[in-house]
């Protein structure tokens, strides 16, 4: 009855600073009823889609305290419908995306970062273990000091010494490497790739906040790589660091072929600098500029809308438009225009079926 009234209290802590619902507040006891965790401490970081949160594991055996992270998702139905470009076209979600039921979508937003997570810390790319899951409730490793701070976001990263530049350039490599890895072993696309998703502690990026993260399957992934290799373009290039242009990196990250450890990617990576060096006068470099703002704007269409919707974008292709899709080609394969002005999808039945996540729920 004592110890009960402990957990309480124990869960408690992290409900007073932020208010957390009843069942949060009973997967968290549940937690600690079970050892997952041992204390719920305060908020390290309160966002939009979710708040995280540190936490204690005790070990009984050996004593020895671990310091733990729990993401918490909220259940804020307007936040999750921005996020159904992320879903639609994922084959690992097939079921789709019930907007109606944010309680479900959250649980889906958990669940795709714990698998993401998952497979990036297998591939031994540094990131938060992933520990335990329950419903919209992510506990995985903390990234951070034993007082229990958290490592900086890159963003605010103070790198320190007479080798500053050096140690950006590094930095930025590493993390192309790490983009390669990530695409090549996991499979993955990260899709909201920044300086505010990236830990930075003694000269290593970690790699965080991964729910929204696709295959390379995705109808968009592309376009998210895309996205994201502008984002750590344009914060290197704030820091000075000579950059890469964005198609030789994003060649060098989806091109099967080549190595995925180091140190022969580095040496890739160095290559690809020699060669970008053999065209240094000021015309190449010009036409080196062009080709980038021509390969952003391939991949970036004007309007997210535009290829929000699957099904839309098939049938405009089978009527001749929408040749900016990033993927129109891709599509193209799969449209017949019918005579009497429809379109046709050739694929069969039951792969059209799972492409049309619209409408679809989780079932219940
Ligand atoms: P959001 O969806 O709110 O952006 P993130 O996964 O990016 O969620 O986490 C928000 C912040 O919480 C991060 O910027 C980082 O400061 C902190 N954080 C997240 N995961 C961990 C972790 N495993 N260890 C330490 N801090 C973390
Ligand atoms: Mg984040």
């Amino acid at each position: 009855k004592q110890d009960d009234d402990r957990d309480k209290d124990k869960a408690d802590r992290a409900t007073s600073e932020q208010v957390l619902d009843q069942r949060t507040r009973m997967i968290l006891l549940q937690m600690i009823n079970r050892g997952v965790v041992s204390e719920v401490h305060g908020a390290i970081s309160t966002g939009k889609e979710a708040n995280v949160y540190g936490a204690v594991s005790h070990d009984d055996e050996t004593g020895v305290a671990t310091q733990r992270a729990i993401k918490v998702y909220k259940t804020a139905i307007l936040v999750f419908k921005d996020r159904e470009r992320y879903i639609t076209g994922e084959h690992r979600f097939k079921g789709g995306f019930d907007k109606g039921n944010s309680r479900k979508m959250v649980k889906l937003w958990a669940e795709k970062e714990y698998r993401n997570l998952r497979r990036i810390y297998n591939a031994g790319i540094p990131c938060p273990e992933p520990l335990a899951l329950k419903l919209h409730v992510l506990v995985m490793g903390f990234l951070g000091d034993r007082k229990g701070w958290a490592y900086p976001r890159l963003r605010d990263a103070n790198l320190k010494g007479d080798d500053v530049d050096q140690q950006w350039q590094n930095l930025y490599v590493q993390l192309l490497g790490t983009m390669r890895r990530m695409y090549q072993i996991c499979r993955l696309v990260h899709a909201d790739l920044s300086e505010y998703n990236i830990l930075y502690h003694n000269g290593k990026l970690y790699i965080i906040d991964v729910s929204q993260s696709v295959e390379p399957d995705h109808p968009r992934s592309l376009e998210f790589l895309r996205m994201d290799i502008k984002n750590v373009g344009d914060f290197f290039r704030r820091k000075g660091v000579d950059t890469l242009p964005d198609r030789a990196i994003f060649n060098f990250i989806t091109v099967p072929a080549g190595p995925v450890e180091e140190p022969a990617m580095g040496e890739a990576i160095a290559k690809l600098y020699e060669t970008r060096q053999a065209a240094t006068n000021e015309e190449e470099a010009a036409a080196e500029e062009v080709d980038t703002e021509v390969f952003r704007n391939q991949y970036i269409p004007q309007t997210l809308e535009q290829v929000y919707d699957i099904e839309k974008d098939v049938k405009r292709l089978g009527l001749g438009e929408g040749n900016e899709l990033v993927y129109s080609k891709l599509l193209a394969d799969q449209v017949v225009a019918a005579p009497n002005g429809g379109e046709k999808n050739k694929v069969d039945e039951e792969e059209s079926e799972d492409e049309s996540g619209e409408g679809a729920s989780l079932g219940g």
